[in-house]
């Protein structure tokens, strides 16, 4: 049978235009802007300081985070803090969310498997990111990940390629790198060098703030 194709409205209609990031985040739980909601635990939506000067945006909440409705609680984000904190950068300083939401997954038993959103997901809740990019209005945008990528410059942006590099997009500096999880998935043999690889791009993002 062929699959059949999932409406989604996208999360424009749920957003409250020109508001603050915690009257954001108290509307979030409404969004039905695409189907990602229903299997989750709920919305993770973002943390840190809604007036930091470093906005870090990654993917989408994993496991963890989905049962615990905070972002970057994992362990791809506590290394993302470790590599923050020898980067130089203030955690009063960041402001962390990620391009889409809702944890995508598939069950496998007693686990779930993060799935990678599609851009269908990325683009229907894309609304949520620019409104709250828009309230928190940071000096720096650190871009984690092809999937923050592609929500916030684009399908053309290769992470790899670009890492490090400053882009200033609507007059805001972007600076794309890895997201953390890539570093875990590293081999061991090669896992440090890929750390300080993110701490070194984060470095960046330090000597644009001073
Ligand atoms: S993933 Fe985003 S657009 Fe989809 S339901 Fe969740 S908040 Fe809404």
């Amino acid at each position: 049978m062929a699959e059949q194709a999932v409406e989604r409205p996208g999360a424009q209609q749920w957003v409250p235009a020109g508001a603050p990031v915690d009257a954001l985040r108290a509307a979030a739980p409404s969004c039905r802007g695409c189907e990602l909601w229903e299997p989750a635990t709920q919305v993770v939506f973002s943390a840190g300081n809604p007036g930091a000067r470093v906005a870090l945006v990654g993917e989408q909440p994993g496991d963890v985070e989905d049962r615990r409705g905070i972002p970057f609680v994992g362990p791809a984000g506590q290394l993302l803090q470790r590599a923050v904190d020898e980067a130089g950068i203030e955690r009063s300083d960041i402001y962390v969310t990620n391009a889409v939401k809702h944890f995508r997954f598939t069950p496998s038993g007693k686990r779930r498997i993060h799935q990678t959103p599609e851009l269908a997901h990325i683009t229907a809740c894309r609304a949520w990111l620019v409104a709250e990019l828009e309230a928190v209005a940071p000096e720096v945008v650190v871009v984690l990940g092809a999937t923050a990528a592609r929500a916030l410059m684009g399908p053309g942006v290769r992470v790899t390629r670009e890492r490090g590099q400053v882009h200033v997009l609507d007059g805001i500096r972007h600076v794309p790198t890895v997201h953390p999880s890539s570093v875990l998935r590293t081999p061991d043999a090669g896992r440090p060098q890929a750390f300080d690889a993110l701490v070194s791009d984060l470095r960046v993002v330090a000597g644009l703030l001073t």
